[in-house]
């Protein structure tokens, strides 16, 4: 699922039609700190990717550590457990 925060540059429409839609989010924005539900713009998916529109997500072990100091880029959302339906699909 692509997230960008509003200081990325990602680009908010992809050539299948999809638009870019708001959501919440759990984000991380600094090592160590509690998540923060933030409004979020969730990017059309590119060529390789599909959008869900989740229904229930788990922050697990693995999320937690990346939020805790594992190097990953900041903000970040995390919590890649999680089911819902696909709403948008990418070109392939
Ligand atoms: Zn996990």
């Amino acid at each position: 699922m692509a997230y960008h925060s509003p200081e990325c540059s990602m680009p908010t429409h992809t050539t299948n039609g999809a638009a870019a839609v708001s959501a919440q989010a759990a984000v991380a924005r600094t090592p160590g700190q509690p998540f923060k539900i933030e409004d979020v713009t969730v990017a059309a998916p590119r060529h390789d990717e599909i959008r869900v529109r989740m229904v229930g997500a788990g922050i697990c072990h693995t999320d937690l550590v990346c939020r805790d100091g594992f190097p990953v880029p900041m903000p970040i959302v995390l919590g890649h457990e999680g089911a819902g339906t696909v709403e948008a699909v990418g070109r392939r």
